[in-house]
C-alpha cells in the first residue's frame, strides 16, 4: 500500500479501538426526572427526549391548561404509566417542597432535575421597574434556587448521586438589549449552578448549564413583550426573527426546542458521568458570530 494509505488504515484501526473502550450510551430507564416549566416548548421537548429513553417523568408548571394540553400529548405517546403533573410555582416554597414529595409517591424519588421554567421581559434600564426587577430574580435565580435546594434534600436522602441540569440562557453570559433584568437573573442561575456543582460533587450530584440562544418555534416566551420589544429591535414578526437569528449563527441553523433537549439528555445520561458545572451554549455559533 502507497504509504498514506497504510497510515489510513492505522489510523482508522486506532479510532475504532478507542469507541470500542468508550462508554457506550445508556438510557434513562428507572430514572425519574423533575422537569420544571414542563409545559413550555424547551421544557415539553426534554420531557419527550428523556421518555423516549426510559425515564419518568414529573412535569411541574404554574400553568394548568398548558400542563394538561402537554400531559394529554405525551400519555398518548409514551403511555400513563411514566407521565405526572404538578401545577407548581417555582416561587412558592411550600409548593416546591410538596411538588417534591408528590413525586417521591408517584415514583419514589428524584433522579434528575430539569430547572427551566423561565419568563422573559424587555425594558431599558431606566424603564425597569422593581417589581419587574424582582419578578425576573424571583423567577429565574429564586426560582432555581428553590427546586435545586429540594432536589439535593432528596438527592442526598438517596444517596445515589443524580443530576441536575438548568436551562440558561446565553443571555446569562453576554448582554442582550433592553433585558438587564432577564440577563443578570440568567448570570445568577449559571452561577448558582458551579456553586451547586461543587456542593454536590462528593456525594455524586452533578449540576450542567444547558445554554440556549434563541428557540423561537414552540416557545411561548416568544409570544408577547418580549417578541414584540424584539422585533422592535431587530425584524418584523416570529419567523422574521428566526430568519434573523438562523442567518447571524455561524452554522447558519435555527435552534429548536429539540436541540435544546438533546444537550439536557447528554447531562441526564450516564455519558456526561464525569462533566459537571459546565456550560453547553446550544446556539449554532451564534454566540461567536455577534463577537466576532
Ligand atoms: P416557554 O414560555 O415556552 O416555557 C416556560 C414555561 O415556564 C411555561 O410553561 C411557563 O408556564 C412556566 N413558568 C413560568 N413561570 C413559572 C413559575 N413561576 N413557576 C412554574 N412554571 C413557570 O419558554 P421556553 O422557551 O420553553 O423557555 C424555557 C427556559 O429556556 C426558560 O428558562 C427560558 O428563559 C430559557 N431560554 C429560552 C430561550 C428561547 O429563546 N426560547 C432562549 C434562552 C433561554
Amino acid at each position: 500500500l502507497p504509504e498514506q494509505e497504510a497510515f489510513d488504515i492505522e489510523y482508522w484501526l486506532l479510532e475504532e479501538a478507542k469507541l470500542q473502550r468508550m462508554p457506550k450510551p445508556k438510557s434513562l430507564a428507572g430514572r425519574v426526572a423533575f422537569v420544571t416549566g414542563g409545559a413550555g416548548g424547551i421544557g415539553t421537548a426534554t420531557a419527550a427526549r428523556y421518555l423516549t429513553d426510559g425515564a419518568c417523568v414529573m412535569l411541574a408548571d404554574i400553568n394548568e391548561d398548558s400542563l394538561k394540553a402537554t400531559s394529554d400529548h405525551l400519555v398518548q405517546r409514551f403511555g400513563a404509566d411514566v407521565v405526572r403533573t404538578v401545577v407548581m410555582d417555582v416561587t412558592n416554597e411550600q409548593a416546591v417542597a410538596a411538588a417534591y414529595a408528590d413525586t417521591a409517591v408517584e415514583f419514589g424519588g428524584v433522579d434528575i432535575l430539569v430547572s427551566n421554567a423561565g419568563i422573559a421581559s424587555s425594558a431599558p434600564v431606566e424603564e425597569t421597574s422593581l417589581d419587574l426587577w424582582n419578578k425576573n430574580m424571583d423567577i429565574l435565580s429564586t426560582g432555581y434556587f428553590l427546586v435545586s435546594r429540594e432536589a439535593f434534600k432528596m438527592l442526598r436522602a438517596q444517596n445515589i448521586g443524580g443530576s441536575i441540569i438548568f436551562v440558561a440562557s446565553k443571555n446569562g453570559l453576554a448582554a442582550s438589549p433592553n433585558a438587564t433584568a432577564y440577563c443578570t437573573a440568567k448570570a445568577a442561575e449559571i452561577h448558582l449552578a458551579r456553586c451547586l456543582a461543587l456542593e454536590g460533587a462528593e456525594a455524586g450530584i452533578r449540576v450542567n448549564v444547558v445554554n440556549p440562544d434563541a428557540v423561537l418555534r414552540g416557545s411561548k416566551i416568544w409570544e408577547g413583550e418580549w417578541l414584540e420589544q424584539r422585533a422592535g429591535t431587530y425584524g418584523t414578526d416570529k419567523d422574521g426573527l428566526e430568519e434573523m437569528y438562523r442567518q447571524r449563527s455561524l452554522l447558519k441553523r435555527s435552534v429548536l426546542p429539540e436541540d435544546i433537549a438533546e444537550a439536557a439528555y447528554f447531562f441526564a445520561a450516564d455519558t456526561s458521568a464525569k462533566s459537571t458545572g459546565n456550560i453547553l451554549n446550544v446556539d449554532a455559533g451564534n454566540v461567536q458570530a455577534f463577537t466576532r
